[in-house]
């Protein structure tokens, strides 16, 4: 057979592979250097994209220089920054350098993280950053877990765990019950799972937005009444809206008198468990049987990666556990040196697995636990500092006061017209995003509009929530005047 160009076995030459990697290390630090100076947002509608991004596959390939300036042109600068330190709307990730040179290892040497003899170190890189976490959270010895891609995996992943251990498969008449603050994926989750809605109850939240335990009691009696089987509460330490936690150690007595199972969806607030004084406020939550937290949404990780963690680490295998005849000899090795838990396939969903566990563990290693504490602390200070800045304007009224570096707040006009504040606020993400000078995103509580702000980046200084202050009591006093006019002329 004649020797193929390099081309054509997908490779690049040695100079080239030098020349494209180093382009592209240079674009991600002048990037990561001057963030601020970049706009946070690039509204563009569907149409525009249509445009300016559609083309057939190509049949012969290109040059990567060409590719690479597409990908700036077309696609860079189409992107919103979620590490902006000015993005403050949904729940901003606000990644860090060595995370990310981490992905480029797991990716550039391609490790495949399923099976710890093909893979010894990366096994006991994730086992060892799994139990770190369990530390942090207070979990006991004995706990499992595995990095999964996001909240929506690592939730869906705790709730089949919780339906194989407490139901054994049988899921009828079975009940989980959350509030009406859950993510939607706790709901998503059940669906996948085969759950039917009704078995989903929805508690009201109280009016802190948390899970209101003598209604969830009144609730699973009536349930238990009427010949169901209640078998898992879903609880959140942090909720996506307002960061509230529902009461984790009332739930967590409560189950164990009742025999259920406690899910948390800690995606966001675990993260509070790194400082001691916060962890108070998640009190309980080292009793949940399963555990979800994120740690590209507030442990500065890139996306994708988060964790599930349960509390015997035994029930993910029981969950996942599988034969594959040709992966057989794998296994038989493993069995004689490793525990089980390590063969990562079986403690999940995936088979193929990425090495996600290499940049939450080589940039705790670079950073250490105080930077990542006193990085999380500066979150809940600077929702404490948006919360006052925006009392001092007089132009807000605050809805949920800072907790968890969440604030959510609503326009107050002159008038007191609710109407009128419904508009503004909720038009105000549309103004920001244009504007591009910061973001802030929209929810609905209680059936009105309010504006949340997030403040989980450890590099947004006091002067960009003053200047993002500033910016929304200019835009909304343009919003009030445009409003009250077109309402003058109807
Ligand atoms: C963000 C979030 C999720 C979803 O997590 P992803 O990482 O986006 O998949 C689930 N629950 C809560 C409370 C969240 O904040």
């Amino acid at each position: 057979m004649h020797g193929l160009s390099p081309r054509d076995q997908i490779k690049l030459e040695a100079d080239e592979m030098r020349e494209m990697g180093y382009r592209i290390i240079d674009m991600l630090v002048d990037y990561n250097g001057a963030q601020s100076q970049f706009p946070v947002t690039r509204a563009l509608d569907q149409v525009t994209f249509d445009e300016i991004l559609s083309e057939p596959l190509p049949e012969n390939g290109s040059s990567w220089q060409d590719v690479l300036e597409q990908f700036e042109r077309q696609v860079l600068s189409t992107i919103d920054h979620l590490d902006h330190p000015r993005f403050f709307a949904y729940i901003p990730s606000s990644s860090n350098f060595v995370g990310a040179m981490a992905d480029t290892l797991a990716s550039g040497y391609n490790i495949f993280n399923a099976l710890y003899p093909l893979g010894t170190g990366a096994a006991q890189i994730e086992r060892l950053s799994v139990s770190w976490l369990h530390k942090l959270v207070g979990m006991p010895e004995g706990a499992g877990g595995l990095f999964v891609s996001g909240g929506a995996v690592a939730n869906l992943t705790g709730l089949a765990v919780a339906r194989q251990v407490l139901l054994k498969g049988d899921m009828q008449d079975a009940v989980i019950y959350c509030s009406d603050q859950a993510h939607f994926v706790i709901s998503r989750g059940l669906r996948i799972l085969g759950f039917a809605p009704e078995q989903l109850q929805e508690i009201p939240a109280d009016h802190n937005f948390r899970l209101p335990v003598a209604d969830l009691e009144r609730a699973i009696a009536a349930d238990r009444e009427a010949g169901k089987r209640p078998f898992c509460i879903a609880a959140t330490a942090g909720t996506t809206n307002t960061g509230a936690v529902d009461p984790l150690a009332d739930l967590a007595d409560f189950c164990d008198r009742e025999n259920l199972w406690l899910h948390v969806d800690g995606a966001y607030g675990t993260s509070a468990c790194l400082t001691d004084h916060r962890k108070m406020e998640l009190a309980g939550i080292e009793r949940a049987h399963s555990l979800t937290w994120d740690a590209h949404k507030w442990m500065f990780q890139p996306v994708e990666c988060s964790a599930v963690l349960v509390r015997d680490r035994h029930w993910l295998g029981d969950t996942f556990k599988d034969t594959a005849h040709f992966l057989a000899d794998a296994e038989t090795h493993s069995k004689k040196e490793a525990g089980e838990e390590m063969n990562y396939m079986y403690q999940g969903i995936q088979l193929t697995r990425y090495f996600r566990a290499l940049k939450f563990w080589m940039s705790m290693k670079v950073f250490g636990l105080g930077a990542m504490r006193q990085a999380i602390e500066r979150g809940f200070k600077l929702a404490e500092m948006v919360e006052s800045l925006l009392r001092d304007a007089g132009q807000w009224e605050i809805v949920t006061p800072a907790q968890m570096a969440i604030v959510t707040f609503r326009y107050k006009p002159d008038n007191g017209d609710q109407t009128l504040a419904d508009a503004v606020t909720d038009q105000l993400m549309g103004a920001m995003a244009t504007n591009g000078f910061a973001f802030a995103s929209t929810s609905k509580l209680l059936g009105r509009p309010v504006m949340r702000m997030v403040t989980n980046n450890p590099r947004t200084t006091p002067s960009d929530l003053r200047q993002t202050v500033t910016l929304m009591g200019r835009l909304a006093a343009d919003l009030e005047r445009r409003l009250s006019r077109t309402q003058a002329t109807h």
